[in-house]
């Protein structure tokens, strides 16, 4: 049987250094493209408040340090603006979008007043505040100026779709349950499109077989698959990696201050050594 040939990505925001989480990151990913497959890298830099050059750079170094190779040329998101706009236009032409004038305190003020708050993965859900807006006044505010974002309507699109599932290749078939994050933001007030929407589009844009990533994101895979329906993508498989965690088992992240992949090269570590931290058999 010919195995169709395997194309998987590490997609890094460059907003900071790259910790050895990173690094764990990246090598699953190249290790689930094979020897035959193609290893991709791409750069999520959507958020120009947030995406910094020099970390390009240094995410460029780290993982040519690590021993990983990738062909060029390397994507970034920032230079995909219009292809995620064509997609929201579609989306908006089929009524499944709507633009929500909200700031987060006026969300929060409105989660606080109402007697349920239902949670989702990345905290409570919008309460739907501008859902019910009429067109003619959501079309006014607009002209007017005023920020908005971009939602989908969840039920909207749910009623839209089949009962949807994907395949992780290590847990098995999932069914889709996108609502677990109620209306998501597809294009933000300061940024043209949302992570969903724009890693949706280039892991299809790219021909990605396998997305591999950290379980973190595990629960954004329901938004991506409902939105792979929505726009005519292919859907492809899933590949989630543990999470490292530091001696008293918390998660290494930024915040806690986890070493940098540079750092310990600059102390005298080695690729080897850092693969050792990691767990990394290969
Ligand atoms: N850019 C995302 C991050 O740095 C990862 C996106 C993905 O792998 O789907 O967390």
């Amino acid at each position: 049987m010919t195995r169709r040939a395997e194309t998987t990505r590490f997609a890094p925001s460059p907003t900071g250094p790259l910790h050895p989480g990173h690094a764990l990151s990246a090598l699953f990913a190249a290790r689930e493209a094979g020897p035959e497959g193609s290893f991709l890298l791409r750069i999520e830099d959507i958020d120009s408040t947030r995406c910094r050059e020099p970390f390009v750079e240094g995410i460029f170094a780290d993982l040519a340090w690590l021993g990983l190779a990738w062909p060029a040329p390397v994507w970034r998101q920032s230079a995909r603006m219009g292809t995620y706009a064509r997609a929201l236009d579609s989306l908006k032409a089929e009524g499944l979008l709507y633009p929500c004038f909200c700031s987060r305190a006026d969300i929060a003020r409105e989660i606080a007043a109402s007697a349920s708050a239902p949670h989702g993965p990345d905290g409570p859900l919008y309460p739907g505040t501008c859902r019910g807006l009429p067109s003619e006044e959501a079309a006014r505010r607009i002209a007017a100026g005023a920020p908005h974002a971009w939602r989908l309507d969840m039920g909207k699109a749910l009623a839209r779709a089949p009962r949807l599932a994907w395949h992780d290749r290590d847990r098995g078939s999932r069914t889709a349950t996108p609502e677990i994050f109620g209306d998501v933001v597809l294009a933000r007030r300061d940024t043209p499109a949302s992570y969903h929407l724009a890693v949706a589009l280039d892991d299809a844009a790219q021909g990605i077989t396998c997305v591999t990533r950290g379980e973190d994101l595990l629960p954004a895979t329901h938004v991506h698959r409902l939105l792979q329906y929505l726009l005519n993508l292919p859907t492809p498989e899933w590949r989630h990696h543990r999470l490292l965690a530091d001696a008293s088992g918390h998660r290494l992240a930024k915040r806690t201050g986890a070493p940098t992949l540079s750092s310990l090269r600059d102390a005298g570590a080695t690729p080897e050594e850092v693969k050792a931290l990691i767990g990394w058999a290969g």
